[in-house]
């Protein structure tokens, strides 16, 4: 006898409703999205017991005609797209054609939807995937949608869900990247008869404030870049925003929320040493990238996103964040009053960065005020990165920077380069820059110093990490450090699956002047430190730093991990912000930033250097 036959369609459906609704929130996501495909401007929500009794989304979007009405129960169905190609020139949240179908698999459902050149409406009822009764009804244009009961058929599922407030914090958290990718919908909650939130519509930074609290717009810094691979506009919190618990972090693509661990490891990067260690700063970063470059086509409830590309578009999302603080961070660091003083712009303002394009194209490594030498490094970095497959696209998991370049971070120089052309500096183009007046200490943190025709700033720190960096690199070319035996070693314990990791490296952390005896079971006794400069450091984090840093790295020992974990070092080394610094120490730091190919960006990308030209400061007064 066979025994094979196909499942009936409400059995098949309440399998597939597993996957797609798993708790009121999963509802509340999907009928959102479908009101926003729908083009509302205003939807409604009302809620009792979060969700368990009563969902019901009534949105003013298109609405359906009565037959569209009954067919979007169906599997499958979807006015969304026609074939596969359109998969790839997505323009909707929806596109699957499963969640109505999933819904009322799983719950009583009632919907009364009219399009506006109908003159009335249709009623649907609706349960555990039957039709219950279909009527013409008068109703306003657009959708109105009732999920009562929701698993009121899976006893299991009903009894998983979590208490009220759980489930409604689910709720409001849906709604918050729907609402946040839509400001110019208005939207309101009601749960239990009591509004919660009424969001009207108006500008993103309006739609934060709304969500969050008046306070955070002073802290907002605005994004704002064009570019052919992708376009970011959005806010990143002020540094001093930074908190350890709930940041404030969203992403999204197309308008869609999406989590991304390595664009998010991007962002921290660039906050780094800004804020202090274990606070997480706020962002909400919105990506436009042509819709055929991402792959939104995976699990219904998963939020990570593929895209093509992914390491150029990290670095401009980094060159992005750092423009933005870099602005921020410009103005203050000189002292003068600033009642009416025009910014001193070190990178490019948003008109300017409009009409950029992909940085690597218009980046002048010509032209630089601080430089001697021409200096190619960034350049080419950025080119051999640029080159490299993309391993992150093929799986989203782990956050990888490995393949973008180890951590070195090119493309704000091409940014800025631009900008530079832009600023009336050209009579000092042909000015040697070299440092010729005395060196004054700024807050314990800068150094000032003039040349013949400009006004230079120096960040002690950066400057430093630049100059230790380029020396620790050497070493590791050369292959010889220098370390400092000890008597009594630290002894350390790595974990069993980082012991391969760390044996092979043991060769360029020797270079860097580790000495590690491997003592077996995971431990290790650090025989020898690097020379250390004034800090002090933790070594013992400074190696696990080291063996992450390798583990990222795919390509086993290589020139961009070796620049990784000079960096590292030299990041742990460098003189502190804040640290008093003598006049010689300081013409001594300066002298060998300026013996470097590169003295305006360090090796993290970040900004070393301002200059205030004859004429900045003539405008000044
Ligand atoms: P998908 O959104 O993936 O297409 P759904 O099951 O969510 O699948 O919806 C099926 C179809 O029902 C949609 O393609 C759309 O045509 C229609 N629809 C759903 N909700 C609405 C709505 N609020 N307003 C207008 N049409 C809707
Ligand atoms: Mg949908």
């Amino acid at each position: 006898m066979d025994i094979i036959h196909l499942l009936p369609d409400s059995v098949a459906n309440q399998i597939a409703a597993g996957e797609v609704v798993q708790r009121p929130a999963s509802v509340i996501k999907e009928l959102l999205e479908n009101s926003i495909d729908a083009g509302a401007t205003d939807i409604h929500i009302i809620l009792r017991e979060a969700g368990r009794e009563l969902i019901q989304v009534i949105d003013n979007g298109k609405g359906m005609s009565p037959t569209d009405a009954r067919m979007a129960f169906e599997r499958h169905a979807t006015s969304k797209i026609q074939q596969a190609v359109d998969l790839f020139a997505l323009h909707t949240m929806g596109f699957r054609g499963e969640a109505l179908a999933s819904i009322v698999a799983v719950a009583e459902v009632e919907m009364r939807t009219r399009r506006e050149e109908d003159e009335t409406g249709v009623r649907l009822k609706m349960a555990g995937s039957k039709l219950e009764s279909q009527e013409s009804v008068a109703c306003p244009k657009g959708t109105n949608l009732e999920v009562r009961n929701l698993f009121y058929n899976v006893p299991a599922r009903r009894k998983f869900l979590k208490s009220n407030q759980t489930e409604l914090s689910n709720i409001i958290t849906e709604l918050q990247h729907v609402a946040l990718a839509n400001p110019n919908v208005g939207f309101t909650l009601v749960h239990n008869d009591v509004q919660m939130l009424q969001l009207l519509s108006g500008s993103l930074k309006q739609r934060i404030t709304q969500l969050f609290n008046k306070g955070i717009s002073q802290q907002l810094l605005p994004l704002d870049v064009e570019n052919d691979l992708v376009t970011i506009h959005g806010f990143i919190g002020q540094p001093s925003a930074a908190r350890k618990k709930g940041a404030l972090q969203f992403f999204f693509v197309n308008d869609r929320y999406m989590r991304h661990p390595y664009f998010h490891k991007a962002v921290l990067e660039c906050y780094q040493d800004l804020i202090p260690e274990g606070s997480q700063p706020n962002y909400f970063i919105y990506l436009k990238v042509d819709p055929a470059s991402i792959d939104v086509n995976i699990h219904p409830t998963k939020t990570e996103i593929k895209f093509e590309n992914e390491p150029a578009r990290w670095h401009i999302l980094m060159a992005a964040v750092r423009e933005a603080l870099g602005k921020f961070n410009a103005v203050p660091t000189i002292d003068f009053d600033q009642a009416d003083a025009p910014e001193i712009t070190v990178l490019p303002s948003r008109e300017e960065s409009k009409h950029m394009t992909e940085p690597k194209v218009h980046y002048d490594p010509g032209y630089n005020p601080f430089r001697k030498t021409q200096a190619d490094n960034w350049q080419s970095l950025y080119d051999d990165f640029l080159t490299l497959p993309s391993k992150v696209s093929e799986d989203q998991t782990e956050p990888d920077e490995s393949e973008a370049l180890g951590g070195l971070v090119p493309p704000t120089a091409p940014l800025s380069s631009r900008m530079n052309e832009e600023l009336p500096l050209t009579e000092d183009k042909q000015q040697d820059l070299s440092p010729v007046g005395h060196f004054i200490q700024v807050a314990n943190r800068y150094i000032a110093t003039c040349s013949h025709n400009a006004l230079l700033l120096f960040d002690q720190h950066r400057a430093h990490i630049a100059v230790l960096y380029d020396r620790y690199y050497q070493q590791m070319c050369n292959k010889q450090g220098i370390s400092q035996q000890e008597l009594f070693p630290e002894i350390v314990e790595i974990a069993a699956a980082d012991v391969p990791v760390l044996e092979k490296i043991l060769p360029e952390l020797s270079y860097l002047g580790f000495e590690l005896n491997n003592l077996g079971g995971g431990s290790y006794a650090i025989a020898g430190k690097p020379a250390s400069l004034e800090n002090q450091i933790d070594f013992h984090a400074l190696l696990l730093q080291m063996i992450d840093a390798a583990r990222d790295e795919v390509h086993g020992v290589s020139d961009a991990l070796n620049r990784k974990l000079a960096l590292r070092l030299a990041q742990a080394q460098a003189i502190r912000a804040g640290k008093k610094m003598c006049e010689e120490e300081m013409r001594q730091l300066v002298e060998s930033l300026f013996d470097l190919k590169e003295h305006t960006y360090g090796p993290d990308g970040r900004l070393i250097a301002v200059s205030l030209s004859a004429s900045d400061i003539e405008n000044r007064f």
